[in-house]
């Protein structure tokens, strides 16, 4: 196209990253995890320390390759785009330098917004939540009204990193979080891995739900079960799935 939309910076191409990050917008309504615009994705490249995201405000049916606001990550820079970027930018920003993750989502899905507005971690009561998260899924705590009036959405991801060092966790193994009072942040390897774990996340806070209600007094998943579900997918010894030489058709 000619575009300077197609030009390389490092190993990536500023249009695929414009790509990856519409693509995950695109999916959030039709995955019913957002309801009118509650929801933005991002794209991240560290090697070139952009990230690509939604523009405030702007319905995803109107979203276009060229609505999407390039940034540079160390220093918030707009490096292009002409729209605002997503209020939540700044959360963004923060996970994507400290954690270094491809892709990430934030959306008021109703079941993990239900269990973030009740203060409560999500625990992992069985396989379904253990095929992607090593154990519990963390809340955080709430926001001091100084962290609130001035940089909100910066001390957001700021109070997301303190709970993932508080409590010693890697979030490769546990790719999200319950931002209390609020709803969730997840993230993967790329924006499209992180919509597939806020389905899953979705999906495993409203089992967990009815799990409690059917039986309050229940315990979480036993450890060898959660190890076992989560080491078939992830790590060295993964055999879930077929060998990449086997995935043609
Ligand atoms: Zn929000």
């Amino acid at each position: 196209m000619g575009t300077p939309a197609c030009r390389k910076l490092g190993g990536v191409n500023i249009q695929e990253l414009r790509e990856q990050a519409l693509e995950a917008n695109l999916a959030l309504p039709q995955h019913g995890l957002v309801v009118f615009t509650w929801g933005n994705a991002s794209a991240y490249d560290p090697a070139t320390d952009l990230l690509a995201i939604k523009p405030s405000g702007v319905d995803y049916k109107n979203l276009t390759l060229e609505s999407l606001v390039v940034l540079e990550v160390s220093s918030g820079r707009i490096v292009e785009g002409s729209l605002k970027p997503s209020s939540d930018t700044p959360t963004h920003l923060v996970l994507a330098r400290e954690f270094g993750v491809g892709g990430i989502v934030h959306t008021h899905s109703r079941y993990a917004a239900a269990w973030a507005q009740a203060g409560l971690d999500l625990p992992c009561y069985g396989t379904t939540q253990a095929d992607y998260f090593v154990g519990t899924i963390p809340c955080t705590r709430s926001l001091n009204p100084e962290e609130i009036e001035a940089g909100y959405e910066h001390h957001t991801g700021l109070v997301i990193v303190e709970e993932f060092r508080r409590r010693q966790l890697d979030p490769a193994d546990i790719p999200a979080v319950l931002l209390r009072n609020h709803a969730s942040f997840v993230w993967g390897n790329s924006p499209h891995e992180a919509v597939h774990n806020a389905v899953v996340l979705e999906e495993v806070a409203q089992m967990a739900l009815y799990s409690r209600l059917l039986n309050p007094s229940l315990s979480e998943i036993p450890r060898a079960l959660l190890d076992k579900h989560y080491t078939r997918k992830h790590g060295p010894h993964a055999y879930y799935g077929q060998d990449k030489d086997s995935q043609q058709l």
